[in-house]
């Protein structure tokens, strides 16, 4: 009987997550065109019928279906419902990982973790669609590491200063000799998140978004995709990055430390 109520609550902090997230991708895809997040009814991107409530459940409506609008048969992009996949998954996951708090949802370190996560994939996605990180997801971001300094008390406000400046300020030297090398959103949003995850988590994640971001550039290149003169966004390698580093950081940091 235990199990199956621990099934039901799972299964809930993940359908919070993937509700989250499916508001998300109105952010993200209504914030470039200027639209109002809030007002105006989800509608299909082919037909512009507004739709029902029974297509608006996260993940199943899609699968129920069958990846195709029920008026005009056009096929909805997987991309919604890959974004509200991963909310259930990373409601989940911030709920095993950092707890899941006296009311048995979510701590409030769980929170703040689900939070940035959001804030990464609305980042990562809208970077990616228009190249642009819009200056009020830094100072989310900020909020978050402000808050930190309470939930996450094992980082000192020292250890957190640092990492806001540990890789931002290399950045920035390097954009100012390398016209085009970093774009100044993707050196914000390493600065806040530096002052939120602390210096060794942020180094981790710098090192792993280079290296997702040279993974995607010589696959697109073999694939003769991309050329060598050609820019991508770089921020959705570095939202992966900062997002594996905000579980695995410390711990691949001291891991290393350890070797040498
Ligand atoms: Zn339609």
């Amino acid at each position: 009987m235990i199990a199956v109520l621990n099934g039901i609550l799972w299964l809930l902090r993940f359908a919070i997550g993937a509700c989250v997230f499916s508001f998300f991708n109105v952010v993200i895809y209504r914030l470039p065109k200027e639209e109002s997040v809030v007002h105006g009814r989800s509608h299909c991107m082919s037909c512009g019928r507004t739709l029902t409530a029974g297509e608006l459940i996260p993940c199943v409506s899609y699968l129920i279906q069958g990846k195709k609008c029920r008026g005009c048969g056009e096929k909805i992009s997987g991309r919604y419902f890959k974004v509200e996949l991963a909310g259930g998954l990373a409601f989940a996951c911030c709920g095993a990982y950092f707890g899941c708090g006296e009311y048995g949802l979510l701590s409030l370190r769980g929170l703040i973790a689900f939070a940035y996560l959001g804030i990464l994939t609305i980042i990562a996605l809208i970077d990616w669609d228009t190249r642009v990180i819009y200056d009020r997801f830094h100072i989310l971001i900020l909020l978050l590491g402000i808050a930190a300094l309470w939930l996450f008390p094992e980082h000192s406000v020292t250890e957190r200063l640092i990492g806001a400046a540990a890789v931002s300020l290399p950045m920035l030297l390097i954009a100012m000799a390398i016209e085009g090398a970093f774009g100044g959103g993707d050196i914000k949003l390493m600065a806040v998140s530096g002052f939120l995850l602390g210096w060794r988590s942020i180094l981790i994640a710098m090192f792993l978004g280079l290296l997702f971001g040279s993974v995607y550039a010589i696959g697109m290149m073999a694939a003769k995709k991309l050329t060598r003169k050609d820019h991508f966004a770089f921020g959705p390698f570095l939202a992966l990055g900062l997002a594996v580093a905000l579980f695995y950081g410390d711990a691949i940091a001291n891991w290393y430390l350890s070797l040498l």
